[in-house]
């Protein structure tokens, strides 16, 4: 087995990485933390749409690039490794545009992939309510047929994104009479038609960057109803796969991680260097394997995908191992920090202890969002160890 990668994708990752080099140097940014679920800018998507880098393994005919679930992983790698302000267009490109390649019209593909691949649309994902998160099949939020539309009534909630996304991906029961899994469809909700009320949710570092969305008689003209009606359970579930596989599981804190191995090179307690404190190197060191582990893991999950199976197992594992990496991260960090650990703004000696802060404040989600690690081990117990059901 051959675990390098190809020179052509070694050149990409150097190819990327000057880009946004050059970007931070322009000012476009600042690398942060979890700016792939926090960090919005249009203008910076726009900078990776010409470059070509949105929709990277969707086929040429609707402007993709035809490349492999291992070159997107390459971009993806270092669009995180760089902290890159990618929110906008991160859920259309990594599952909303998928999903509509494989179940969409022609009309859908033809007028939404090259808008998502342009970076002129973004889509959010409206999938939780107050009653529906891992039992999502428990979802309430009506899509009634009259006439030439669907009328919407319900709630979504914790909504990330929904003040900046163009549309949002909604899934509603259209059958209230059938069994819950099966009167389920998929829509897509322009994000400016009448009767949608948005209302921000301040998390606990105190960013409004998740939402509370109301759906009052929203008409939705039919063309929007993405496969089959009432079939939609099936297809979202091929959704979370890619959902919950990527690196941006692992990779939300990277400006910490590598903060904080700068830190510790640099920084003297009692007279040496951190970084020789028995402790602390076996801290760092115990990070840097875990690091090492969950990278394996996800690149595991590209080659399943790039053998054009579904990483269904495979994406739960990689997604629970990771965003346990994460928190651990983020703890770790603090204490490291010691009293500078504890400050949310970050202070002049330590310029990175922010992100200490607000990321093991953002930590909890990490293992929530996606999926709950509890679910995700009923799906490896199931499916990957082939386990009865409980
Ligand atoms: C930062 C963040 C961003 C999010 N963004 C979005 C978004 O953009 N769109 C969206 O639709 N949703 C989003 N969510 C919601 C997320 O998908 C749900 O919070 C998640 O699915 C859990 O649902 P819940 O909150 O209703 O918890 P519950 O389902 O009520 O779970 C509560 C607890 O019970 C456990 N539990 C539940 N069922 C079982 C079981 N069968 N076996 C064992 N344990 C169980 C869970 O693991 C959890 O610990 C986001 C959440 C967070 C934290």
């Amino acid at each position: 087995m051959d675990f390098a990668f190809t020179p052509e994708q070694e050149t990409f990752r150097v190819e990327v990485r000057r880009f946004l080099e050059g970007e931070i140097k322009l000012g476009s940014f600042a690398p942060g933390c979890d700016a792939w679920i926090i960090g919005h800018s249009p203008e910076f998507s726009r900078k990776i749409a010409a470059k070509g880098w949105i929709g990277l393994v969707w086929p040429k005919e609707y402007g993709g690039q035809g490349k492999t679930y291992i070159d997107r992983l390459v971009l993806t790698e270092e669009l995180l490794r760089y902290g890159a302000p990618v929110a906008s267009h991160w859920f259309s490109d990594r599952q909303m545009g998928t999903a509509i390649l494989a179940y969409g019209t022609p009309e859908q593909k033809a007028e939404l992939l090259p808008q998502i691949i342009r970076a002129e649309v973004f889509f959010g994902i409206g999938m939780s309510e107050p009653g529906a998160g891992s039992d999502l099949a428990s979802l309430q939020c009506r899509a009634q047929e009259q006439d030439d539309c669907y009328v919407l009534n319900g709630q979504k909630v914790w909504t990330s994104g929904a003040h900046a996304f163009t549309h949002l991906y909604l899934v509603a029961r259209t059958d209230p009479d059938a069994p819950k899994h099966k009167g389920i469809s998929e829509l897509i909700v322009p994000m400016d038609l009448p009767g949608i009320t948005i209302n921000p949710i301040v998390d606990l570092t105190g960013h409004k960057h998740f939402n509370e969305v109301f759906f009052d008689n929203v008409r939705l003209p039919k063309k929007y109803l993405v496969g089959q009606k009432n079939r939609g359970w099936y297809q979202i579930a091929s959704q979370l796969d890619f959902e919950r596989s990527g690196i941006e599981r692992l990779m939300s804190n990277y400006a910490l991680f590598q903060s904080l191995f700068e830190y510790a090179r640099q920084t003297k307690r009692d007279g040496r260097p951190l970084s020789q404190d028995p402790i602390i190197r076996h801290r760092l060191a115990q990070l840097a394997i875990e690091f090492e582990v969950g990278r394996l893991l996800i690149y595991r999950v590209a080659c399943v995908l790039s053998q054009g199976k579904a990483p269904n197992f495979e994406a739960a594992l990689a997604k629970t191992f990771c965003t346990h990496f994460e928190q651990k991260l983020a703890c770790e960090a603090t204490q490291i920090l010691g009293h500078y650990g504890t400050l949310l703004a970050s202070s002049r000696r330590v310029p990175f202890s922010g992100y200490a802060t607000s990321s093991y404040l953002f930590s909890p989600g990490y293992t929530i969002q996606g999926g709950t690690s509890e679910i995700l081990k009923n799906i490896i117990a199931l499916r990957g160890l082939g386990l009865p059901s409980e």
